[in-house]
């Protein structure tokens, strides 16, 4: 994300893994099954880093910064030096999200490891925006896609669209009228267009939106 925006200074990408960075999601799904291979999950191959410049520092556990000398250190005694330091070990950070009514949270979800990541990037490139990506997550679970939208939390109706034993269905969740979240099981339409549903704050009828055939969410026609 660095380089997309521009930023030529130096980086380097410290893990504990001893293997170079992998999504976690195949871990209890495809690859748990035998289906994909380790490097299908690598984020990219290893020599893209070297290409994209930047210096892989995998199997080095840090154990304390000195922020005074900007050192980091590791657990086998090696000091690493830095000018920013940005760290996501761990998981995502904790923030105050709009969606939550400005509640902190932490919201752990490829999803967001990514928009905050965005985020995070654009600040240290000069380009700094505000974090406000709809929440919203994905997982397979054998033949069923889950997908979330917004955060369900403060509800005071919960809608269901579509018949859970056809094992394609929504529950969609509202708040004054409006729709702030929704759990999409093999529903990606819904999800799709929920989705913006929850990101305009748009008021609803209930009993329409009940209705599988009736559009969740139908963009403003623009004149010309
Ligand atoms: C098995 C599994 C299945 C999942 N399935 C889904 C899913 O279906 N959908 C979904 O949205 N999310 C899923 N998740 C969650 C998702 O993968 C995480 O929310 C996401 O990986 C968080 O990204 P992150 O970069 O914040 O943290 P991580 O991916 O955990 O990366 C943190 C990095 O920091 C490094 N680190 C930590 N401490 C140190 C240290 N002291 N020194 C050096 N390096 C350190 C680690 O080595 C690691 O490389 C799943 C997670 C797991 C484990």
């Amino acid at each position: 994300m660095l380089r997309k925006l521009g930023y030529a200074g130096a980086v380097a990408l410290v893990g504990a893994e001893a293997d170079p960075p992998y999504e976690r999601p195949p871990l209890s799904k495809a690859y748990l099954a035998g289906e994909e291979p380790f490097e299908r999950m690598m984020m990219r191959p290893k020599e893209a880093w070297a290409e994209l410049n930047i210096d892989l520092l995998s199997g080095r556990k840090i154990v304390s910064l000195d922020p005074a000398a900007n050192e980091a250190r590791c657990s086998d005694g090696e000091r690493i030096t830095y000018g920013k330091l940005i760290y996501a070990a761990g998981d995502c950070a904790a923030h105050a999200n709009r969606y939550a009514g400005g509640a902190v949270i932490r919201l752990e979800s490829v999803q967001n490891a990514h928009d905050q990541a965005a985020v995070a990037a654009a600040s240290i490139a000069g380009a700094a925006k505000p974090y406000d990506a709809v929440p919203w997550f994905w997982s397979d679970q054998y033949d069923l896609k889950l997908q979330t939208a917004g955060l369900s939390n403060g509800h005071d109706k919960a809608v269901l669209r579509g018949d859970p034993d056809s094992r394609s269905f929504s529950v969609i969740y509202l708040k004054d009228g409006r729709v702030i979240a929704l759990d999409c099981v093999n529903a990606t339409h819904d999800y799709a267009q929920g989705r913006r549903l929850v990101a305009t704050g748009g008021a609803c009828d209930h009993e329409t939106i009940a209705d599988p055939g009736y559009p969740l969410f139908k963009p403003t026609a623009r004149k010309g």
